[in-house]
């Protein structure tokens, strides 16, 4: 079904057969003679995807009774302010485990609304780029929240341990990961991601949010990232991006037919070591970050010889294999290899590697 494979970071490729059901759909939804992106978020109709979309993400996450999930809008980014101002006070500490880019950003727009403060270090193992685990004294109980990125987008760092934070709540990041394997959210405080790798289409952010940590907005918080407001309204405060949350409920459902989040952590494991292992198997390809840290959803990797990556690109681009320039700040490539990418995606990525190898190596 796919013409190219998508190695997008995001807006990334959505699953095909989804993109078929919303295309059959587009005009005439549910036989109404109108999409639904036309319909109010308020019309029986709708409301029956919305809380359908919901009970398929907390089925796919298991997630427990005590947590509400929130549909909303701002992407990551929103929930970098809404976290703060939701979770803390202007004296407040919080922690903020940086990995790399995002956790950086997230930290820059926490230290607008209180004390944050950077813990854990990215640093040099065995030549190779490594985030070392802060070490116990480095979190304190009183500190409104520890924040981390499981996943960091850009770098391609990863790390699946959690940071041992006590009694204080659990802030993850998981933009780029949410989805692509099992989770246990009853160790989070909150969950959130911007929906546009593993959920959706861009313009949605979901937030899973334990219920004690639900009702202590500042004042100033504007309402609409008020996760009280939210939950009590439920996330219909205002308009919901609801095209968007359609979608995602068309997703919940393909994840649930391939065998769910178990299934989908085999394939992304089966697919990051396919690709890993073309890399690292070469001297032409290179990937510098320790092998404890790589993710499995990013994949950033050099070409030993840079001035070849032009051409790599134009010529990855001729063979159907889309966007694998790496990011503005990393250089070289990218492949970013989320849920709907299928395993014949980086399989044909690996053989156009190993044929631009034979004719330049
Ligand atoms: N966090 C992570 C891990 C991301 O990858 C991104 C976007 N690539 C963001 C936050 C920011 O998301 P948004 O652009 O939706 O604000």
């Amino acid at each position: 079904m796919n013409k190219v494979f998508n190695f997008s970071a995001g807006p990334a490729m959505l699953p095909a057969e989804v993109m078929k059901q919303a295309q059959d759909e587009f005009m005439n939804w549910r036989d109404g003679g109108t999409s639904v992106m036309e319909v109010s978020h308020r019309g029986a109709d709708f409301i029956e995807v919305a809380e359908q979309a919901e009970a398929d993400l907390r089925s796919l996450l298991d997630v427990p009774d005590n947590y509400k999930v929130l549909f909303t809008h701002g992407g990551g980014r929103g929930q970098f302010a809404a976290v703060p101002l939701n979770l803390s006070a202007a004296g407040d500490t919080s922690l903020h485990l940086v990995s790399g880019s995002w956790s950086q950003g997230a930290v820059e727009e926490a230290q607008k609304y209180n004390q944050a403060k950077v813990i854990g270090e990215v640093t040099q193992v065995d030549g190779k780029t490594a985030f070392i685990p802060p070490a116990e004294e480095a979190f304190f109980d009183d500190a409104a929240y520890c924040h981390f990125c499981p996943n960091e987008t850009v770098d391609g760092i990863a790390f699946d341990w959690l940071p041992e934070s006590g009694n204080v709540p659990l802030v993850a990041d998981m933009s780029s990961t949410i989805l692509s394997q099992p989770l246990d959210v009853s160790r989070y405080g909150v969950i959130y991601a911007g929906a546009q790798k593993n959920i959706g289409p861009s313009g949605l952010s979901v937030v899973i949010v334990r219920d004690d940590l639900i009702g202590k907005a500042r004042r100033e918080t504007p309402s609409i990232f008020d996760y009280e407001l939210l939950a009590k309204h439920d996330s219909m405060y205002n308009t919901p991006p609801t095209f968007s949350w359609y979608l995602a409920g068309l997703v919940f459902k393909w994840l649930i037919n391939q065998g769910g989040l178990t299934a989908m952590a085999s394939r992304n494991q089966a697919k990051a070591e396919l690709l890993y292992s073309a890399i690292d198997s070469s001297d032409f390809y290179r990937n510098s970050i320790h092998t404890d840290n790589r993710s499995k959803m990013n994949v950033p990797f050099q070409l030993t010889d840079p001035s070849l990556d032009s051409e790599f690109l134009a010529q990855s681009k001729q063979a159907g294999l889309m966007a694998l320039k790496g990011h503005r700040s990393v250089g070289g490539m990218r492949a970013s290899i989320y849920n709907a990418m299928p395993i014949e995606g980086v399989q044909a990525l690996v053989d156009f590697m190993a044929e631009f190898e034979r004719r330049h190596g």
